[in-house]
């Protein structure tokens, strides 16, 4: 008999339902969950191509040391061994973990619980840093918590939705379909798309701003002030919600409109629009992403939008609120077990050590990491020079995607002991470890992700475990007991860990954090199974709940939100031998480094070889034409030659080349070869959009 299984999907962070069909003769096919509110039945190119992903070629199918296969209990004792060995010579700081929004919450759970509550250090990051850290930085500089307050119905529901430093179209194609489908259904609704680029989204834009690169600040500073002139600020909500309004107000430089049209590039008859727009529109939503957070200005962007929200009280109620799109399919439930270097589980904070004291005692953990560990790109540092000594990598392929890649490479080729697991063989960081360790993938695995709406879902097994395969969970799992931590993790399955995830969010709670998923402390296996998506907070006895702030009370010891005073960054000086702006990101039907999407001829059938696009203009000056091979080169000497693509969607004196493509010459394009390991200092996020770099004909 045929079988059906509901399920999540495996890439971006809308976390579209999935139902997986397996025939009787093992072909599968999928669909889109009607019943999965993320997404009612739609899936983009990318989800329905989920059934051509699927086959085993390149997989690892049993754990190798040195690339001889070798039996799961030699390479979990190596792995403990000298995980232990590093830390009683060099101490706890000389380890690290480096995991990925593609795990499950499960996964991240016990990583960072071993990491933090039994090793001892907090030296455990994840991509998720490159993807949404300015996101939480300024949700807990606002907020006092990590919190998104709103949900994807208040697109639907907004009569003015500004998408800025977001391509939702191609990057988080379902909620962009539904939203389109809303303004469809109700041409009143507004549309502003903010963005250097004119992407696909700006086909149902009303308005598309093209800003300058980091041009933002200003822009929603010179809205904040537009708000105060306009007599738009909600004194009541103000006065009784919120503080540091005046302070915030003063550091808002007030430019005037040259002043302002000169930091954003925009005229001021663009301006002037988009700045009645969101004055005279009550309900607004104001969506952010990558262009926003993978800026070294990227946590001040995220305050100077939410500081006009909350000017306006427009936050926490239908159709209005600041609204961050998170990349990945589950970089919000690696934010929740706290698999951030600066972060507790269950959303507690590292620097409290009453939440550490709460944290140490429910896990009855002999030690608790006690200051912030090494985020992503200072960890790879601390492997190259050494101080990192031991790294284990899950589900990631930072030799691709990190900035700096080469460097990151040279930090791992050097680094004394890496420990890769992976569902892949052949990346370009799996063939670095040490120790390969073979992880289940979409389909094989169980556990939860949420989605950016803070809703939890399940991703269920549909297919036989290949191999030798094993969670991820289960490999941190073993490798604990054998470190001497036998009763911390002793868990039989996924079901087990979320319920003492689920109980940890409750523990010592009543309503003072956020995050709260009590009801489901005593969740059994069966429940589990049958878990249907809900969004957090859900604590036991109460009714989840959409929305966040709408009340007035938000998690800063005094109840109330603060505006963050954001001086305008100060121009970027410009080396006149690498004078474009790059922008990295994604297109339409690849996903990350292409280890899935790659095995589908119909997805690389879409765009099928890396690219440079330029303006026809700036391609000319340069004596390049369409499809003419050019070298993208940086500062630090890297370089790549990908084709040109001549289009006036990309503003002059900026170029794009997209994130996914990899290998071993320059005609692969590992971009991020090209990008500095320059960080937002807050939040610690790589500015993978502004790198310095020349365009020449190949
Ligand atoms: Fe998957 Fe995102 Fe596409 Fe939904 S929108 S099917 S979650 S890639």
């Amino acid at each position: 008999m045929p079988t059906e299984t509901r399920t999540t999907c495996p890439y971006c962070g809308v976390g579209c339902g999935v139902i997986a069909r397996v025939e009787d003769d093992g072909k599968v096919s999928v669909k889109g969950d009607p019943d999965h509110p993320a997404n009612f039945g739609r899936l983009c190119s990318k989800g329905s191509a989920l059934a051509e992903t699927l086959d085993l070629e390149g997989r690892v199918l049993a754990p190798q040391i040195h690339g001889q296969e070798a039996g799961w209990d030699a390479a979990l004792d190596l792995v403990a061994q000298r995980f232990r060995e590093t830390i009683a010579a060099h101490g706890p700081d000389s380890v690290a973990f480096y995991v990925s929004g593609q795990l499950l919450t499960e996964d991240y759970y016990v990583a960072n619980k071993l990491m933090k509550g039994f090793i001892g250090s907090a030296n455990i990051d994840t991509n998720s840093r490159l993807c949404m850290a300015s996101s939480v930085a300024g949700h807990k500089r606002a907020f006092g918590s990590d919190t998104v307050p709103g949900c994807y119905e208040d697109l639907e529901l907004a009569d003015l939705v500004v998408l800025t430093g977001s391509n939702t179209a191609w990057c988080h194609p379902v909620l962009y379909q539904r939203l389109a489908a809303a303004k469809a259904s109700r041409p009143t609704m507004k549309v502003v798309v903010i963005d250097p680029r004119r992407t696909a989204t700006c086909d149902i834009a009303d308005l598309h701003l093209p800003i300058r690169a980091d041009g933002d600040v200003a822009l929603f500073n010179g809205l904040f002030h537009h708000l105060v002139d306009t007599r738009r600020v909600d004194e009541a909500f103000v006065g009784a919600h919120t503080s540091g309004f005046s302070e915030a107000l003063m550091a808002a430089a007030r430019l005037g409109m040259a002043e302002l049209s000169e930091a954003t590039g925009l005229s001021g008859m663009a301006l002037r629009q988009f700045f009645r727009l969101f004055a005279e529109t009550e309900k607004v939503v104001t969506c952010y992403s990558q262009g926003v957070n993978q800026s070294a200005v990227g946590t001040d962007k995220v305050n100077a939008i939410i500081n006009c929200h909350l000017a306006t009280g427009r936050i926490g109620r239908p159709g209005m609120g600041p609204f961050s799109l998170t990349g990945q399919p589950n970089a919000m439930g690696g934010r929740e077990v706290g698999g951030l270097a600066n972060m507790l589980a269950a959303h507690m904070e590292l620097g409290s050590a009453a939440h550490r004291d709460t944290v140490q005692r429910f896990w009855n953990a002999p030690v608790i990491a006690d200051k912030p560990g090494l985020k992503a790109v200072d960890m790879f540092e601390a492997v190259a020079e050494g101080r990192i000594k031991a790294i284990w990598i899950m589900s990631t392929n930072p030799v691709v995607s990190m900035p700096d890649a080469d460097g990151v490479k040279a930090a791992l080729t050097a680094c004394p002991f890496v420990v890769v697991s992976d569902i892949q063989a052949y990346t370009d960081t799996a063939r670095l470890a040490h120790v390969l360790l073979p992880a289940t993938g979409w389909s094989e695995k169980s556990g939860t992700v949420t989605n950016s709406e803070r809703r939890i879902s399940r991703q269920r097994p549909f297919l036989p475990v290949p191999g030798e395969a094993r969670p991820d969970w289960w490999q941190m799992a073993e490798v604990g007991k054998r470190m001497g931590f036998a009763e911390g993790f002793d868990f039989a399955s996924p079901a087990e860990i979320f319920a003492e995830h689920a109980a940890l969010s409750a523990y010592e709670n009543d309503g003072i954090r956020d995050f709260d998923i009590g009801a489901y402390a005593e969740i059994d296996g069966t429940d589990y199974d049958a878990l249907i998506p809900f969004q957090w907070p859900q604590p036991a006895g109460e009714p989840s709940r959409k929305r966040f702030f709408a009340d007035g009370r938000f998690y800063h010891p005094d109840g109330k939100a603060r505006f963050v005073p954001i001086t305008p960054p100060a121009p970027a000086a410009r080396d006149a031998a690498f004078p474009f702006t790059l922008n990295t990101g994604r297109v339409r039907d690849h996903w990350h480094t292409m280890t899935r999407t790659a095995k589908s001829a119909r997805l690389s059938a879409h765009i099928a070889e890396p690219f440079c696009e330029i303006h026809p203009l700036d391609a000319r000056a340069l004596g390049i034409a369409d499809a003419d091979l050019v070298t993208v080169a940086s500062p630090s000497g890297h370089a790549v030659i990908v084709r040109a693509l001549l289009t006036e969607r990309q503003a002059r004196g900026a170029i794009f080349v997209p994130m996914h493509w990899t290998g071993e010459t320059a005609a692969a394009a590992r971009v991020d070869t090209l990008v500095p390991g320059r960080v937002d200092p807050v939040s610690g996020q790589p500015a993978l959009k502004m790198a310095a770099a020349s365009v020449a004909r190949h």
